[in-house]
């Protein structure tokens, strides 16, 4: 059976989830502070930990990046207020969920089953190669032509999901969906935020791409800069120009280096 960890000051909240976690046929542990609760997560190998962003002695953020340092445990942020700039601060931070208190047994049980679902997944592929990118899912980190990328967790778990599915198109709404955990949208100036951070970082621009190729009104594909249909690529002899690749009319093509 999974085993959650709850981190919660309020003795109310915390005896109720627990009773709530139990009855459903999960083991339980629970934490009052965030540094209990950091030990508790070393010590227990929780499955999911559901964390409370109002404790006395840590920031939750603090105790996000904390327990992201050590464990790749699915994290559920518990926020006392309808707070988008609190969920997405935490959810940048590493989160996967958040839930609004107060919530009810059943929406708790419905975010952990989607966590460990998510949790889950196919470990085949820990490390994919497309071009000259390096993404490693198990280490949480990237590198382009052999040098580390320092991607925060967000642009990391972005980027693994476009590399993942290199050479298709990936909407945002699918990004928000997959990579933001947000089904009901409303948030995608995040995605073209850090769409254009993950870009600045892998050296290129939107104007001028090299991995990350807009696709007009639809979203963004990732492909090695040699692969046929990758804007700036070498055409095949009278090929089709790649749909939705931008047209510049009277921009040069860009010379190629030799070698
Ligand atoms: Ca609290």
């Amino acid at each position: 059976m999974p085993k959650v960890l709850i981190i919660e000051d309020d003795p109310t909240i915390r005896t109720a989830v627990m009773r709530a976690l139990t009855d459903k046929g999960y083991a339980v542990a629970a934490a009052h502070t965030a540094m209990n609760g950091l030990q508790l997560a070393m010590s227990e190998y929780p499955d999911v930990v559901v964390l409370d962003l109002g404790l006395p002695d840590l920031d939750g953020r603090e105790v996000i990046r904390m327990l992201r340092a050590v464990s790749e445990v699915p994290v559920i942020v518990a926020t006392a207020r309808e707070s988008e700039a609190e969920i997405v601060r935490s959810l940048d931070a590493g989160a996967d969920d958040y839930l609004v208190k107060p919530f009810g047994a059943a929406q708790l049980d419905a975010r952990i089953r989607a966590v460990l679902r998510r949790a889950a997944e196919p470990q085949a592929e820990a490390v994919i190669e497309v071009g000259g990118l390096r993404v490693d899912r198990r280490a949480r980190q990237a590198s382009l032509d052999g040098a580390a990328l320092d991607l925060t967790p967000r642009e990391f778990d972005l980027l693994h999901y476009l590399a993942v599915r290199a050479g298709t198109v990936v909407t945002k709404q699918e990004l928000l969906v997959e990579v933001w955990q947000q089904p009901y949208g409303g948030a995608d100036k995040s995605v073209d935020v850090h769409l254009s951070w993950l870009r600045r970082k892998l050296g290129e621009t939107a104007q001028k791409p090299r991995y990350l190729h807009t696709v007009r009104r639809v979203g963004v594909r990732l492909a090695a800069p040699n692969e046929p249909g990758a804007p700036g690529a070498p055409q095949a002899p009278g090929g089709p120009q790649a749909p939705g690749a931008p047209g510049t009319p009277g921009a040069p093509p860009e010379p190629e280096a030799p070698g």
